[in-house]
Order: structure tokens, then C-alpha cells, then sequence
């Protein structure tokens, strides 16, 4: 599609969305969570779409194949115990 002489997409957000989640998959990101700070509140795994995580002996645990790197759940947990990281 072309607007004032430029070439633009006609799904800039989800483009956008598409390049972010690519980025965080090419930087190899990961989600990881923190068993020092985790209680075991179980916010992730409530609001997690994706349904990656679980709660085993009181501790959230992650299920990598199945997190998609959205972020939900890290402003969710009440800790501050889950977060992104660069996987080594
Ligand atoms: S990053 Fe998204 S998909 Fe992955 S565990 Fe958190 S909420 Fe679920």
C-alpha cells in the first residue's frame, strides 16, 4: 500500500508485533523466574494465555515450548520474581 509516496504496510501493528516477537526470538530471550522471591502466589499461572505456567511444591514453573515471550506475566507476579533474560 502505498501513502504519501511511501510503501506501508496495511497491518502496521500487527507487523510491529510480529518484528517484536521475532527480535526477542532472535536476542534468544527467555522468561525466567526468580525462586527466591517466588511464594508461590500463582498470578502466572492465572493470567498467563498460554497457560505455561504451573505451580509444583509451591514454586511457579515455566513450560518454555509453550511461552510465546508476550511479557504478561511479568508485571503480574506480586514478587517481582519473574522477569526476562537473556538465555546464555
Ligand atoms: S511471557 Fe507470556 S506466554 Fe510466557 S509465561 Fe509469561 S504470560 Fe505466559
Amino acid at each position: 500500500m502505498r501513502f504519501m509516496g511511501r510503501i506501508q504496510c496495511p497491518s502496521t501493528e500487527r507487523c510491529r508485533a510480529q518484528l517484536s516477537f521475532q527480535f526477542r526470538k532472535d536476542r534468544i530471550m527467555k522468561i525466567v523466574v526468580d525462586y527466591d522471591k517466588c511464594t508461590g502466589s500463582g498470578e502466572c499461572v492465572v493470567i498467563c494465555p498460554r497457560k505455561a505456567f504451573s505451580l509444583v511444591e509451591g514454586k511457579a514453573v515455566l513450560d518454555e515450548e509453550k511461552c510465546d515471550l508476550d511479557g504478561i506475566c511479568i508485571p503480574a507476579c506480586p514478587n517481582q520474581a519473574i522477569s526476562y533474560s537473556e538465555e546464555e
